[in-house]
């Protein structure tokens, strides 16, 4: 257990704003224990809301990632999860989700603050948190083999084994939820973890590692260290005794992780970066279309791999669509989660000026800027919700990911012009299409390239419902029940009798 209460809300009032004292220094957790950096460095730990230094977290490098794989292997070897029967596995899932239930507050306050959510958002964390942990809890005693038959005297079944050491890797715009499942997959099926948080939000992924001490998971079985992605991110994805890759990440980083694990001929699933369409076509109901497209675009500040960042609308539909988005933007209220704001801040001042750097590469290449586009005048890194039109398929701002509140909306005339815009970048994550025409749904549906395509709606779908790129989007899947395959490999035992 760390020496001091992880985290101490005073709720000060300050104004209208809640000011959350947060624990000023954290520690990573290995093989049970709450260790210092072992050449004494922290990162420091900034409120995207204000700018401030909020907290510093023990910086892990090559030293804490070699100790944290050897406590996971020995976990392995001494098939401390594996000798536990799969229904306990899911118990230790049951148990860590009723420990965040008592942590719910306090991780809200802290998601606000370490990583710029809004209040609501703060609480969806949690909840979603819960939902991975209960969902694959369940499935743990669920994960059957087969008997093939072979005929008199031969028995033959396969086992679904898991893969030993799992190395993960968490971005900064959803750690908790995004970690807890890839953690709960690998647990319950017998792989140890060990995880490394991102350096600009780690903090919940701590109170995650409390809640594993406090449900007893066995020491060893999950391992969270922060560190640089180019020190303690290169030194796991490169470690010589982890058996097993899951990147959630953008691009480029996901091209050097493979390198790294083709050295070593390692499976991995990857959750790479988006540029997600929505088709409108002209017979859309245009509210239902304005409300989805915002949210989808503007929900965390379009920090989310599947944001609806680009609108590929019908000709006859662009003036009014776009007038019921920008009002959509106007009503949101932009600040901090700790004044209740609607939209929340990008994560870092580096975040800011590479998202209004792009954006003025869009007035440079010609398109119009029909809202947005500049920071606010404040403290904290906030961009205002942000829509370009007049926005050619082939410009940067079309291609290229802004990880931002930025959308950009591009005409078309034809269906299949349509789908040729949508599917013409290199991503393949999300999409989605806005018709009444249920027929021209399902075509468009069966044309576009994406690992999920939502109708009428954005993000449709939840925990049970597979997710994952294609193309340079990445590979493999997450959530539903399709995910746990990742985790486990067939060994196949053939016995004559
Ligand atoms: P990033 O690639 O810069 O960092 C992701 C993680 O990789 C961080 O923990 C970082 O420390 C680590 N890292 C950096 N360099 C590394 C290296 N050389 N070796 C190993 N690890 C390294 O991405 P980001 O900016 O933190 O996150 C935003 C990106 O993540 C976006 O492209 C977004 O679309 C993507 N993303 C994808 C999904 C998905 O499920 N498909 C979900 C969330 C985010």
């Amino acid at each position: 257990m760390q020496d001091l209460p992880w985290h101490v809300i005073s709720e000060q009032k300050i104004g209208c704003t809640v000011v959350a004292e947060i624990r000023p220094y954290w520690r990573n957790f290995i093989d049970g224990e709450w260790l210092d950096s072992s050449d004494g460095r922290s990162i420091p730990i900034v409120d995207p809301g204000n700018g401030k230094l909020i907290s510093r977290v023990a910086c892990g490098g090559a030293v804490e990632i070699d100790l944290a794989v050897a406590a996971a292997r020995r976990c392995f070897q001494e098939r401390r999860l594996q000798s536990l029967t799969p229904a306990a596995r899911g118990e230790l899932m049951f148990a860590i989700a009723g420990e965040l239930e008592t942590l719910a507050d306090e991780i809200a306050e802290l998601e606000i603050h370490d990583n710029g959510k809004t209040r609501a958002a703060g609480y969806n964390e949690v909840k979603l948190t819960q939902r991975y942990l209960r969902y694959y809890g369940g499935m743990a005693d669920k994960l059957e083999g087969r008997q093939i038959p072979l005929g008199d005297n031969i028995v033959d079944y396969t086992i679904r084994m898991p893969y030993g050491v799992s190395a993960q890797i968490v971005p900064w715009n959803g750690p908790l939820p995004v970690g807890a499942r890839s953690i709960a997959c690998a647990v319950v099926t017998g792989n140890t973890v060990v995880l490394k948080s991102p350096e600009d939000s780690p903090l919940s992924l701590f109170v995650l590692a409390q809640a594993c001490e406090r449900a007893g998971v066995p020491k060893g079985a999950v391992n969270i260290v922060c560190g640089y992605g180019s020190e303690a991110g290169a030194a796991l994805v490169s470690h010589k005794d982890i058996d097993h890759i899951v990147f959630t990440g953008s691009v480029a980083t996901g091209k050097s992780v493979l390198r790294a694990a083709a050295e070593r001929v390692i499976p991995c699933v990857m959750e790479l970066g988006g540029k997600s369409a929505a088709v409108a076509y002209a017979d859309a109901d245009l509210d239902n279309a304005a409300r989805n497209v915002a949210r989808g675009i503007l929900h965390h500040a379009g920090q989310i791999c599947s944001a609806a960042s680009r609108l590929v609308a019908h000709r006859s539909i662009v003036g009014p669509l776009v007038e019921k988005l920008k009002a959509e933007a106007a009503r949101r209220t932009v600040g901090p989660g700790a004044e209740d704001c609607d939209m929340g801040p990008v994560i870092s001042e580096r975040q800011l000026q590479r998202i209004e750097a792009l954006c003025e590469v869009g007035v440079a290449e010609g398109a119009t800027l029909a809202t947005g586009g500049k920071r606010l005048e404040r403290e904290g890194f906030f961009l205002p919700p942000t829509i370009f039109t007049d926005v050619r398929p082939d410009m940067r701002i079309a291609q290229e990911e802004f990880f931002g509140p930025v959308l950009v909306v591009i005409p078309f005339d034809t269906p299949e012009e349509a789908i040729a815009i949508a599917n013409g970048t290199d991503y393949g994550l999300a999409a989605g299409i806005f018709t009444r025409d249920l027929k021209l749904a399902l075509w468009t549906a069966d044309r576009l390239v994406a690992g999920q395509v939502y109708v009428n709606d954005w993000w449709v779908g939840g925990v049970e419902t597979p997710f994952g790129g294609t193309r340079r989007s990445g590979y493999g899947r997450e959530k539903g029940q399709e995910a746990l395959l990742g985790y486990v490999q067939t060994k196949n035992v053939g016995i004559k009798l």
